[in-house]
C-alpha cells in the first residue's frame, strides 16, 4: 500500500466516549468505523486483518476434513418457528416481513438451515460422519451494543457443524473439532481457557467455551492455579463447606430486628456472623410458579443452576408475589411456614443454630435447626466463590474477567428432530443425527487480541495477524535517490509476498512513525539521509534499539527478521 495513492487515515487523540481499549485503537488505527450503535464498517486495514484471522481458522477447518460454504443471512421465520428458538431467541432475533408481508428473521445463528443442508446429502449411515461450516454474517438485537467489536448487532462469525452417526461418533468430532479450535487460538497468540458453560440458547448436553482473558470481559470465569480445571462462574462446581459452631441447645426465639436490610445488618445486630445466618430467597418461573432456595448468609444464588433445577427461566419474585403466594413478606423471608416449595444449597446441611427471617416485618428467628424447617431437597444451587477451593484438587482458585472468544456444544439430536434429519442404520432402523455446532466471534476475536496485544503506542499484533509486515518509511519524500531506492524496495518485498506500507506521504517523520506505530507494523525500514551511505535504518515494533543495514544485505536481514518473527 502506498500511502500517498491509498485510503488512509488515523486519529491521533484517544477517544473518550469509548468504553474499550481495543474500540478506542481500532477506530484511531482506521481499521473499523461506526455505522450505527454496534455495527461497524471493516475498512481495509481492518478487514485484511479479519481476513489473516480468517485463513488461519480455515486452514484449521480444511486440515480435519470440515467444507466450506455459505448459508443465505435472510431466512424465512417458518424455519426458527419449527426449532421454537423465534420464541427462546425472542427480542434478540432480527425480524421482517417482505412485501407480501411473508414474515422473514436475519439469521442470529444457523442450526436450522444445516440440518436442512444435511438431510439432502444423508439417507444412510454410511453418508456419515461429515462437517461443514462457513463464515457468516449474524445479526443479534443487542439491548445495548458496547465495547466496540465485542458487543455488536451484526458480526461474521466461522460456525461449523458435525453430522454423527451416534454420540460416541459425535464425541470423536466435537474432540477433533476441539483439537482445531485449540490450534486456532494458539496461531491466534490468545491468552485463552476452555471453559466448561451453559448450553443456554443452543439446547443441547455438553458445551465449552474458548474465553480469552481481558480485564473487560463480561463473563466471569473460575481458574485453579494447581490442575487444569477451568468453568464459566454460572455453571462452575461450587464446594459443599461445613461449619465449626456448635449447637447450643437453646430453643427458637423470635426476635425484633428493626432497621435492619442486609445480611451484614441483621448479623451485626444480633452478634452473629454472616455464616450463622441462612438466606432465604423466592423466585418465579413458568410464569406463576414460586421456588424458595435457602443459603448460607455467606452465599450467592447461582440463577443458571436454579434455571437448569426447575427447567425453566427464573426471576426473583416480586414483593407482591412473595406476600401473596408465599406467604412472607420480602426482606424477613424465612423457611419456617412457607407454603411453596424449597430447596437448599448443599453446604446448608451443616449449618446448625441459624438465623431465618421470621416471614413478619422487623423480625427474625434465632437457634433454628435444619430439624425445624422442611427441605425439600439439597442441591448445588449458589456461585462458587473465591474464598472456596478447587472443585477437583482443592488448591485455589482465581476468579478472572474474559471474552468469549468461541463455543463448541453437543446438540443431540434436537435440530435433526425437528427437521427430519434421519438416517437409516445397519438394521435398518430410522435414526436421528446426532449433530455438534462450533462457533468463533471473528471480530470478537480481533477485538480480544487486541485487549492483549496493545501498549501506549497503539496496536500490536502477533506477525501473522497484523495487516502489514513492514513498513518503509521516506525521511526525504522530496530526494529523488531515497524515494526511487523506496519504491524498488517496496516492489521487491511485495513480490515476495511480503505485505508492505510505502509511506511516501510528504508529512513530517515522527507523523509516519507514530503512524506505522499505532497501526502496528512489526518491522519498519527508514529512508533518509543514510541511504547516501548505502544504509537505511531497520527498527523492530517492539524494541527501541534499531539497526543501520547495508542496503547490499538488507533482503536477507528482513527475511531472517520474518522467519524469527513467524515463530
Ligand atoms: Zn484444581
Amino acid at each position: 500500500m502506498r500511502l500517498s495513492k491509498s485510503f488512509f487515515y488515523t486519529i491521533r487523540e484517544d477517544l473518550k466516549d469509548e468504553d474499550s481499549t481495543s474500540s478506542n485503537l481500532l477506530l484511531r488505527a482506521g481499521f473499523i468505523k461506526r455505522s450505527s450503535a454496534g455495527v461497524f464498517m471493516m475498512l481495509p486495514l481492518g478487514y485484511k486483518t479479519l481476513v489473516n484471522i480468517e485463513n488461519i481458522i480455515r486452514e484449521e477447518m480444511n486440515a480435519i476434513d470440515s467444507l466450506e460454504m455459505a448459508m443465505p443471512a435472510l431466512v424465512p421465520m417458518e424455519i426458527f418457528e419449527k426449532s421454537n428458538r423465534d420464541q427462546i431467541i425472542g427480542d434478540s432475533m432480527y425480524k421482517l416481513q417482505d412485501r407480501f408481508s411473508r414474515p422473514f428473521a436475519l439469521a442470529p445463528t444457523h442450526e436450522e438451515l444445516f440440518a436442512i443442508a444435511g438431510k439432502s446429502a444423508v439417507r444412510s449411515y454410511k453418508h456419515l460422519p461429515f462437517s461443514l461450516y462457513q463464515f457468516q454474517t449474524k445479526f443479534r438485537d443487542e439491548t445495548r451494543a458496547r465495547y466496540g467489536l465485542i458487543r455488536v448487532r451484526e458480526f461474521i462469525m466461522k460456525d461449523a457443524y458435525s453430522f454423527d452417526t451416534n454420540d460416541e461418533t459425535c464425541d470423536d468430532s466435537y474432540q477433533n473439532m476441539r483439537k482445531a479450535y485449540n490450534n486456532i487460538f494458539d496461531r491466534l497468540h490468545l491468552d485463552y481457557r476452555v471453559v466448561k458453560a451453559d448450553s443456554g440458547i443452543m439446547g443441547g448436553q455438553l458445551s465449552e467455551e474458548y474465553q480469552a482473558i481481558a480485564p473487560i470481559g463480561e463473563d466471569t470465569i473460575v481458574i485453579c492455579e494447581a490442575c487444569d480445571f477451568a468453568s464459566n462462574l454460572e455453571v462452575a462446581p461450587a464446594p459443599t463447606l461445613s461449619y465449626t459452631y456448635e449447637k447450643s441447645g437453646e430453643s427458637i426465639e423470635e426476635v425484633h430486628t428493626p432497621n435492619v436490610k442486609t445480611i451484614e445488618d441483621v448479623a451485626q445486630f444480633l452478634n452473629k456472623k454472616t455464616n450463622q445466618l441462612l438466606k432465604t430467597l423466592v423466585y418465579k418461573y413458568n410464569d406463576n410458579e414460586f421456588i424458595a432456595i435457602l443459603l448460607n448468609g455467606d452465599h450467592d444464588l447461582n440463577e443458571t443452576k436454579l434455571a437448569k433445577y426447575v427447567n425453566a427461566e427464573v426471576e426473583p419474585a416480586s414483593e407482591e408475589d412473595i406476600v401473596e403466594y408465599a406467604n412472607s413478606v420480602a426482606g424477613f423471608i424465612g423457611p419456617m411456614d412457607l407454603n411453596i416449595k424449597t430447596i437448599a444449597d448443599n453446604s446448608v446441611m451443616n449449618m446448625q443454630d441459624f438465623v431465618i427471617g421470621a416471614n413478619k416485618k422487623d423480625y427474625h428467628k434465632v437457634n433454628v435447626n435444619l430439624e425445624d424447617i422442611t427441605v425439600d431437597e439439597y442441591l448445588d444451587v449458589r456461585n462458587i466463590q473465591e474464598s472456596d477451593t478447587c472443585p477437583h484438587c482443592g488448591h485455589k482458585v482465581s476468579f478472572n474477567n474474559a471474552i468469549e472468544v468461541g463455543n463448541i456444544f453437543k446438540l443431540g439430536t434436537g435440530y435433526s428432530e425437528a427437521f427430519d434429519l434421519f438416517y437409516s442404520d445397519q438394521d435398518n432402523k430410522l435414526q436421528p443425527v446426532v449433530m455438534g455446532s462450533y462457533g468463533i466471534g471473528i471480530g470478537r476475536t480481533l477485538a480480544a487480541m487486541v485487549e492483549q496485544h496493545h501498549d501506549e503506542k497503539g496496536l500490536n499484533l502477533p506477525f501473522n495477524i497484523a495487516p502489514y509486515k513492514v513498513s518503509i518509511v521516506v525521511i526525504g519524500t522530496k530526494d529523488e535517490a531515497q524515494m526511487e531506492y523506496a519504491d524498488q524496495l517496496y516492489r521487491d518485498l511485495e513480490k515476495q509476498g511480503i505485505s508492505t506500507i510505502l509511506d511516501d506521504r510528504n508529512e513530517r517523520p515522527g507523523v509516519k512513525f507514530n503512524d506505522v506505530d499505532l497501526i502496528g507494523v512489526p518491522i519498519r525500514i527508514t529512508v533518509g539521509k543514510l541511504l547516501s551511505e548505502g544504509l537505511v535504518e531497520v527498527k523492530l515494533r517492539n524494541v527501541d534499539a534499531s539497526d543501520n543495514v547495508e542496503i547490499s544485505e538488507l533482503n536477507t536481514y528482513i527475511n531472517e527478521l520474518i522467519t524469527n518473527l513467524s515463530k
